[in-house]
């Protein structure tokens, strides 16, 4: 059986306890590879490796940093097969996804960051002849990165560049059921020639890599992308420790119709923003509120939009949806279709397994796109998110009252919105209480903006000039005259 090692003072290591865990195929729920089943042990290992690593590491020219990065970068797009390869058998996604999407943005996010250090200016200030203040930028030690599974690579890289680029060294923590792709960027930054331990990878279960990884008192700055629960207990566990926290968390993201919109055209991009990525994206529009006079029309063409989508084998081209991630989400994401169900919501289509896939996929975690109507605003499938291929539909009357549904939500990542006339659009912007807003586009991230949620979607920005503030402590030093 083939195993993935921990990657530590770089070099691939087992785990000390020699302990494994299974990896099962979205595919056919078959076991394809085993990865350590790391403990305390091994995070500690790494977290004194990165510490080992710090100072010379801080104190290598911005210059010679940014060159490594784009080495790195260089080394991700020339290994493009590998790596889309990697994230098609862990997360299911379509293999074409992985191409134009999740390796592309791994590499986007290497050069962005190895050249942002590179034309960075602080401020100075002139008190008025008497003295002069100037404003220090320092990296704080070991970052601790903690990624989940739906865009592997692509999450952990948005971390480790400017983490890295700023003079920090890491110990990332990928997600157990996604670790093939930071296992081979592991290789590619030790080719790359970053130095050993300045950037390690533990693998294994959230508690106790993740955990251990938060508590310790060596590791000053955690970066955690996942769920909302786990968001909390990230909050907990480094209570105490007043180490910088960033929190990306879940989302329940309106997408907002209104009724001057032209269906053919905005039909194609609301399928993309509800089932891109079998709809785990923390992003996608899993709420669909429609204004009243286009509502039923909406709910029949894109009801059957929906149903014309290719479900299948990942690796096929022309799918555009795989499997969904593991045994257990399946089951919760089929789990709300059945409390949908249960609230008299309609299914207009989809809520079951495609009928048409070969034998080799009937133990696969394949599940048709979904739209439901007829629930209430209320109803725990419109509160939860479900974090798979499944929408709801619901109509609203008022501008205000659209924002309001939306905004009826604990979470605040995105929401868009879709309509022709831009003064509204602009005043729904104003309203809605999340991180981003599309305007009649979803999906598209300018690395300069600042990135993060509102409410239970987390805590501080990343991004750009915010990655920057993130990983770096800003020393004021005033000098008198
Ligand atoms: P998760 O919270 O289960 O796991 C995320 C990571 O945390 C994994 O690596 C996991 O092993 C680790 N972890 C688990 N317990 C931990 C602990 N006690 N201490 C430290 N780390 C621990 O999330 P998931 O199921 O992997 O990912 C799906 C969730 O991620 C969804 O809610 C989705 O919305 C969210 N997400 C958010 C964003 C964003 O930018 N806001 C992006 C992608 C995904």
């Amino acid at each position: 059986m083939r195993r993935l090692l921990n990657f530590i003072d770089g070099e691939f290591r087992e785990p000390t306890s020699n302990k494994w865990l299974e990896k099962h195929s979205p595919l056919n729920d078959e076991v394809i590879y085993e990865l350590p089943d790391s403990g305390e042990m091994d995070v500690i290992q790494a977290i004194s490796s990165a510490a080992k690593a710090f100072e010379k590491w801080a104190a290598t020219p911005a210059e010679e940093r940014s060159q490594i990065l784009n080495r790195i970068a260089d080394l991700i797009d020339e290994n493009i097969d590998a790596l889309a390869m990697a994230e098609c058998e862990d997360v299911g996604k379509p293999l074409s996804l992985a191409r134009k999407l999740d390796v592309p943005r791994a590499s986007q996010n290497f050069r962005f960051f190895a050249s942002k250090i590179l034309h960075k200016v602080e401020t100075a200030s002139d008190m008025d002849g008497q003295a002069v203040n100037y404003v220090l930028r320092q990296p704080l030690g070991v970052a601790g990165l903690i990624a989940p599974w739906n865009l592997p690579l692509y999450l952990m890289t948005w971390k480790i560049a400017p983490a890295l680029a700023t003079g920090n060294v890491a110990v990332c923590k990928p997600s157990e059921f996604t670790s093939q792709s930071c296992f081979l960027l592991a290789d590619l930054m030790a080719r790359a020639g970053l130095p050993k331990g300045v950037c390690n990878f533990v693998f294994g279960l959230g508690d106790p890599v993740g955990r251990t990884l938060v508590e310790h008192p060596g590791v000053p700055l955690i970066s955690f992308t996942g769920g909302t629960k786990t968001g909390e207990l990230v909050q907990k566990q480094s209570l105490g420790h007043f180490k910088k926290l960033s929190l990306e968390l879940g989302g329940k993201n309106a997408t907002i119709v209104l009724k001057d919109v032209d269906l053919k055209k905005v039909v194609p991009s609301i399928l993309r923003a509800s089932f891109l990525n079998q709809g785990e994206i923390c992003l996608c529009g899993s709420r669909i509120l429609v204004q009243e006079d286009l509502f039923e029309e909406f709910c029949e063409v894109f009801a059957e939009a929906a149903s014309q989508l290719v479900v299948g084998d990942p690796r096929e081209e022309n799918t555009f949806m795989g499997p969904l991630v593991s045994k257990v989400h399946y089951k919760k994401v089929k789990s709300f279709v059945e409390i949908a169900r249960k609230e008299d919501g309609k299914v207009l289509t989809g809520g079951e397994f495609p009928e048409n896939l070969g034998d080799e996929f009937k133990n696969g975690y394949f599940l048709r796109p979904t739209v439901i109507k007829d629930l209430t605003q209320c109803s725990e499938i419109h509160q939860t998110e479900i974090f798979g291929p499944v929408v709801t539909v619901n109509s609203f009357k008022y501008l205000h009252e659209g924002v309001k549904w939306a905004n009826t939500s604990p979470y605040g990542l995105s929401a868009s919105v879709w309509t022709k006339d831009l003064s509204k659009a602009h005043k729904m912007a104003r309203d809605l209480k999340v991180g981003t807003v599309w305007v009649n586009t979803w999906l598209k991230r300018d690395l300069r903006m600042p990135f993060g949620g509102q409410k239970a979607s987390g805590l501080g920005r990343e991004g750009g000039e915010d990655s920057i503030d993130f990983f770096t402590e800003k020393k004021t030093v005033c000098i008198e005259f």
